[in-house]
């Protein structure tokens, strides 16, 4: 079962609660009903000391308290958001039928072989996992076509897909060249982060539908167009999680399993282990100043003074922060370069997982949008069916213009497409913009425009005085996943253990 006070979004209790300087789980809010004015200096008792101060109650926030908490430090992590978990977000599905507790997640919720930092946190937390549905065919629509078929290679787009596997092998070989701590030390880093990914695949890609095939890759895996991204900074994400095979596969990929009671149960768990009183809720950090002895870390009506501090957010957010004194420019500069990608989660919730029936897996693909890829996301004891599908890149930017109404339109159709009529009345319509989440801006993690490797590189994870910088964005291995944030999170406690 869920943390319900942890997990939930809800408003503040009122002064009745906040009195008891408490909410029901346990968890602390700053108050409510604070001065807006950010530099005036908090009112007696709502000062709080620790010796490290973390911004972000995400899994790399939440993993570099529990280390240092571990280690004996004290620690307050401050968090935006009445909530844990950052990008990871579960929802309780009420259908009837639905097993009690049912959940889905309407943010991250697959983990995956190599991901070893954070499958080894599931087993540490008690946590367990279980695979992602697989089994039957998977259905391809392109040119209007429809088709089932197992394996990787859909009939109707032969030609592009060897096109495709040659271009991919070709991707993996030159990602093994880009060294990870260092990307813009890459022999061909100057070439590489000149060019768009758009301009790679123009001149590496052969066919159509071997083109159509690799855009559906980049924007599965980046939310975002091959023309936003550069070529030096796809290469970097392939060789940080191992290949692209690792990146686009279900089975033995990132996609191989999910969590039981859903991906949030690793954060509200971590959050359980750390205790009450060493999180904040309700705590937009909106200005961090350093000193010659500390940090303060202020917001409306609360501050916090520690010995250093972790940021632990995407650099576009962490930019967003005021700090004084001011940033050295690389830093800031690079902060207003990392744009988080779009995407809109879309679910529809059916009184059976319907296409099973139908030996069809769930997962489908097409040249079509709004959704162009499909997953059977029904809970593990099948007792409803759920069909998740992604509204990513440019079709996420369209649908961000349309209402609810229109996008859960396009998103049955596209459905129905995929696997016929029965998909058309859904029992419940679930989605989750990103790109109007406050605390996110976007998922699912920031991403490099050509140049920004190169000439802001080093300034991504390079501590400035007291200030560390941990999130997934910072990762060297599994860059934009969940394995990545706590692999931040751990990395930026290391480096503030060693100077305490
Ligand atoms: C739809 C979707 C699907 C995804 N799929 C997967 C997947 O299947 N597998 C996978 O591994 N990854 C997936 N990801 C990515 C994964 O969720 C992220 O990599 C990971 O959760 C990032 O953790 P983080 O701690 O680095 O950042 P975040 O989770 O973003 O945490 C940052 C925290 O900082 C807080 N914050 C921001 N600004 C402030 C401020 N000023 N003051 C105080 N607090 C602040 C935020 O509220 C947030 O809680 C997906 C993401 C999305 C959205």
């Amino acid at each position: 079962m869920d943390h319900p006070d942890l997990s939930r979004r809800r408003l503040l209790g009122g002064a009745a609660a906040l009195g008891a300087g408490m909410l029901s789980g346990g968890v602390q809010a700053a108050p409510a009903t604070a001065p807006a004015a950010t530099t005036t200096p908090p009112a007696t008792g709502t000062e709080r000391h620790c010796e490290v101060v973390i911004v972000g109650a995400g899994l790399a926030g939440l993993a570099a308290a529990r280390q240092l908490s571990a280690a004996g430090r004290e620690v307050l992590v401050v968090e935006a958001r009445d909530r844990v978990g950052g990008r990871t977000l579960n929802h309780a599905v009420s259908v009837r039928g639905a097993s009690p507790g049912t959940v889905v997640e309407v943010g991250g919720q697959w983990v995956g072989p190599t991901q070893d930092r954070v499958l080894a946190m599931i087993k540490e937390l008690k946590l367990s996992t279980f695979k992602s549905w697989t089994q039957g065919k998977s259905v391809d629509v392109r040119d209007g076509a429809r088709s089932e078929y197992d394996g990787r290679i859909p009939p109707g787009a032969f030609f592009g897909s060897i096109d495709t596997q040659i271009a991919m092998t070709r991707l993996n070989r030159m990602a093994a060249s880009v060294p990870l701590d260092k990307p813009w030390t890459a022999a061909k880093a100057v070439e590489w982060d000149s060019q768009t990914f758009q301009t790679w695949m123009d001149h590496n890609l052969y066919t159509d539908t071997g083109r159509s095939l690799m855009q559906l890759v980049v924007e599965a895996v980046f939310s975002a167009q091959p023309r936003d991204l550069s070529l030096l900074h796809v290469l970097f994400y392939i060789h940080s999680a191992g290949s692209l095979d690792m990146l686009v596969n279900t089975e033995g990929g990132a996609q191989d399993s999910r969590i039981v009671g859903g991906s949030q149960r690793i954060a509200l768990a971590m959050a359980e282990q750390l205790g009450a009183q060493r999180i904040l809720l309700n705590a937009p950090v909106e200005r961090v100043e350093q000193h010659d002895d500390g940090v303060s870390v202020r917001g409306a009506g609360f501050a916090v003074q520690a010995r250093r501090a972790i940021i632990a957010m995407p650099p576009t957010l962490a930019g967003r922060i005021r700090y004084a004194p001011i940033l050295d420019g690389l830093r800031d500069q690079l902060t207003q370069r990392v744009p988080m990608g779009t995407v809109i989660k879309a679910q529809c919730v059916y009184a059976k997982p319907f296409w099973r029936d139908a030996g069809l897996n769930g997962q489908a693909t097409g040249d079509v949008g709004p959704v162009k890829t499909t997953f059977d996301n029904s809970p593990p004891d099948a007792s409803v069916g759920v069909l998740m599908g992604f509204i990513e890149g440019e079709d996420g930017r369209r649908a961000l213009r349309q209402t609810r109404e229109q996008r859960m339109q396009g998103v049955i159709d596209s459905f129905v497409r995929y696997f016929g009529e029965a998909a058309r009345h859904p029992l419940e319509y679930i989605e989750q913009s990103w790109a109007g989440e406050e605390w996110s801006r976007g998922c699912y993690a920031g991403y490099f425009p050509p140049g920004v490797w190169l000439d802001y590189g080093e300034a991504l994870r390079a501590p400035i005085g007291r200030l560390h910088w941990a999130g997934t964005e910072t990762a060297e291995v599994w860059n934009g996943y969940f394995d990545g944030a706590i692999r931040s999170g751990e990395r930026a406690a290391g480096e503030v253990a060693a100077l305490l």
